[in-house]
């Protein structure tokens, strides 16, 4: 058996995880370029990370790794020389990838270049533009209104060069070369539940595991959303061959219930842990069939790949009104959010670390518990949980059924069917299966 130390001290390391995710939060990220770069190199503090850098122009599947794009500063300053805009407040007040720019203009010119969101005036929308050549600003509606008729001074100080996409693995050998795989992307500039959390937790995860025995073995992959995924699955064929098993990490710092969606095949070794898990709970959660949206299980997913990849959250993307916004912030994740996420994370992976399957090597009858201390004192009471497990792990254990299997027909926590598993292997009745 394996043991995940699933009691981990909430409060701890809830806590690590957001303030790493405060750490993080400055800095502007994007598919490429220094932002990233430099969120690599923390997480790469905590953890042992290869950090790969891939040359723009490299073609990756049907796409191209673009130019390398990295900014140093941005403003615009008012008629009076007032900046109304300066990039050093807030990252997201920069259209990611924008085209550098130097230049005076009226306020309607200018206003075709700035991005708000009439709905929701107090807030910066996020906006990017990777894969068209232009430039532009974010901002609150509500100031934008405010910004009086002159001749404005506007400024990006970016570059769009030929370099590198950069991403990162943290690869941890298990007892087999058998994978896990743990995808969150790192691109977003300051938000925090749709970026900082899934870095956060991955973090916080490899850390957990490298301390641990495992089965499988586990690679993390630290990367830009979509050109990050398919410039690895382009790179690394020989790899996906060994994964048995995926999650997506995103959206694990909110407050909302925890959320998994399938693998395309939806009913993978990973969905059925996940959902097991989240069922036996006793708490609100939500299951979602696989869509090709989201994250970058559209690509894992992809039907050329079709790896089994889900996605454990909590609340999905745009399905709140903070998403992709300003509003997306440190105040919106919580630390408890963070560490229950990650005990959820945990709690699955237990599951797939420790589906073994035993044989009943007393399978003529049912074998005389009594007589081995492994039946309760008094009959007649009917089976309690502890009685039941035991005895659905001796039925079920033919050779052909895990213990997740086991768990899944007994409708029982996986807990407690691998508890009974190890008392009846201990009482001499059961044998690991050999094959
Ligand atoms: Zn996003």
């Amino acid at each position: 058996m394996r043991d995940l130390r699933l009691e981990i001290d909430a409060r701890s390391v809830g806590d690590q995880m957001l303030k790493f995710a405060e750490e993080l939060y400055p800095i502007c990220r994007s598919i490429t370029g220094d932002g990233i770069r430099e969120t690599l190199r923390r997480i790469g503090e905590r953890i042992p990370l290869e950090v790969c850098e891939v040359p723009s122009g490299t073609q990756v599947l049907d796409w191209t790794v673009p130019l390398e794009w990295n900014i140093r500063d941005a403003y615009i300053e008012d008629p009076h020389g007032q900046r109304v805009i300066d990039f050093r407040d807030h990252s997201l007040h920069v259209v990611s990838y924008s085209a550098p720019v130097d230049a005076t203009m009226s306020l309607s010119e200018l206003k075709e270049h700035v991005h708000t969101l009439p709905d929701k005036p107090d807030v910066i929308p996020y906006r990017t533009s990777y894969y068209n050549k232009t430039w532009g600003f974010s901002m609150q509606d509500e100031r934008l209104h405010g910004l009086p008729d002159g001749a404005y001074t506007v400024r990006i100080d970016s570059s769009l060069e030929p370099g590198n996409l950069t991403y990162a693995e943290c690869y941890l050998a298990g007892e087999t070369d058998d994978e896990v795989l743990i995808s969150c992307h790192c691109c977003h500039p300051s938000i925090a539940n749709d970026n900082l959390s899934g870095i956060a937790l991955a973090t916080q995860l490899a850390d957990h595991l490298r301390a641990t025995s495992l089965r499988y073995s586990y690679r993390f992959l630290f990367i830009p959303g979509t050109i990050g995924s398919i410039t690895w699955l382009a790179l690394n064929g020989e790899a996906l061959g060994r994964i048995k098993a995926g999650l997506v990490v995103t959206c694990v710092g909110d407050r909302g219930d925890p959320t998994y969606k399938r693998s395309r095949t939806g009913n993978a070794l990973v969905d059925r842990a996940a959902v097991h898990v989240l069922r036996h709970s006793g708490r609100p959660h939500r299951v979602l069939d696989f869509s090709p949206f989201g994250y970058d299980e559209r690509q894992y997913c992809s039907p050329g790949f079709n790896l089994p990849v889900g996605s454990l959250m909590r609340t999905p993307n745009g399905e709140y009104p903070e998403y992709h916004t300003s509003a997306d912030d440190l105040e919106f994740i919580s630390a408890d959010a963070l560490a229950d996420s990650l005990s959820v994370y945990l709690r699955t992976l237990d599951v797939l670390e420790n589906d073994n399957a035993y044989v009943n090597l007393s399978p003529m009858g049912e074998p005389q518990l009594g007589k081995r201390g492994l039946y309760p004192p008094t009959g007649g009471q009917g089976a309690g949980p502890e009685l039941m497990a035991r005895l659905w792990v001796l039925n079920l254990s033919d050779g052909d059924h895990g213990l997740l299997d086991i768990a899944e027909r007994a409708d029982m926590p996986f807990d407690e069917i691998r508890t009974a598993a190890k008392a009846l292997a201990d009482g001499g009745l059961l044998a690991p299966r050999t094959s």
